[in-house]
């Protein structure tokens, strides 16, 4: 398939500047192998790309810098500036394959919270990606993007793509699934993150003590698959699934009382969105989304909740 990317002249603004959005992800469901030899896991995943976006704003500038606003800046652990940002790192991948210089100012706008299980960083590189190329005039293919996004992290290439998509290896390698059928959530925010390598390691201690099941088959993914392209809000409430949910909230046990309460609040199910501890409680539909969003607001099981729906785009350009 022949690709060129959006950017160009026609998206710098008349400040010089080119902005892309990026899209949170939830795991509709997420079987987790066992432990590789190499300390990774294999995964089966069914990604849906949701309409929390984050901002990247790139402009012309003299080497690389980074500055970050909203969910995560400042704080006691705040989202890092520096080479640490997954758009750092994005940028110099680019520069480097497009053989340019990586000289950016890059601003990122952040709706997505950190550490939070919703592939915000990956988000941010997906973003960086497709801004920069339009910035530098890379032209670079999809299929280019694609694979420095699959360099960047394993939840990055679906960042970029977006939508709905089956992911395997460890989350980088995707089949798209068509199914534009929408689905409404409440995204239930916790006070601070969850570190994903650290859910791992829970995983693995509890299989371990044979806790829980040991991941060596996965289950067909077809039932997720078949209800998010057509079936009824109860058959992919009922699909939903995420082995990570157990050790997620043996770390974190407050997370055992805001699944409950998603549900008794009105949620057709409630799961743990990735390695969490975001809760993605699902609605019946969109008005009864605003309405679950409302008690458990009012509830104070979270920090704060976000009303979604998906399947939205992968990065694009903005304007
Ligand atoms: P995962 O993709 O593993 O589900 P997550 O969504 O739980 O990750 P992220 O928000 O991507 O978590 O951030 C995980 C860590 O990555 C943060 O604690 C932070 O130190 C680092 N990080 C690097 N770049 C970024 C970025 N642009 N936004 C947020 N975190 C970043």
């Amino acid at each position: 398939m022949s690709w060129s990317s959006p950017g160009g002249p026609g998206h710098t603004r008349g400040d010089g500047s080119v902005a892309a959005h990026a899209p949170a992800k939830v795991n509709v469901s997420l079987a987790v192998g066992p432990l590789r030899e190499d300390g990774f896991h294999d995964l089966q995943t069914v990604y849906l790309a949701v309409s929390l976006l984050d901002t990247v704003t790139v402009r012309p500038g003299e080497g690389l810098s980074v500055t970050v606003t909203g969910e995560g800046a400042g704080g006691p652990d705040p989202v890092p500036t520096d080479r640490r940002n997954l758009v750092w790192r994005a940028a110099e991948l680019l520069a480097e394959h497009a053989g340019v210089a990586a000289d950016a100012a890059i601003a990122v706008d952040k709706a997505i919270p950190a550490a939070a299980g919703l592939a915000g960083g990956s988000a941010d590189a997906a973003a960086a990606l497709v801004a920069l190329d339009a910035l530098w005039g890379t032209r670079a293919t999809r299929g280019d993007l694609t694979a420095l996004a699959a360099q960047l992290g394993s939840d990055v290439p679906f960042s970029l793509a977006g939508g709905v998509a089956l992911g395997s290896g460890r989350g980088e390698r995707l089949t798209p699934v068509l199914a534009r059928r929408p689905s409404h959530w409440v995204l239930g925010i916790a006070e601070g993150g969850l570190s994903t390598p650290a859910v791992y390691a829970e995983l693995d201690r509890l299989r371990a003590q044979g806790r829980v099941p040991d991941g060596a088959a996965f289950p067909s993914p077809e039932p997720v698959v078949a209800a998010l392209r057509s079936g009824p809000v109860d058959a992919l409430a009922a699909a939903l699934t995420n082995d990570l949910q157990a050790p997620a909230v043996s770390l974190r046990p407050a997370l055992r009382r805001a699944l409950r309460g998603a549900v008794d609040a009105g949620a057709a199910a409630a799961v743990v969105s990735g390695s969490g501890p975001t809760v993605a409680a699902l609605a019946p539909d969109e008005d009864a989304a605003v309405r679950l969003a409302a008690v458990l607001a009012g509830e104070g099981l979270f920090r704060t909740v976000r009303v979604v729906h998906g399947p939205v785009p992968g990065a694009r350009l903005v304007g």
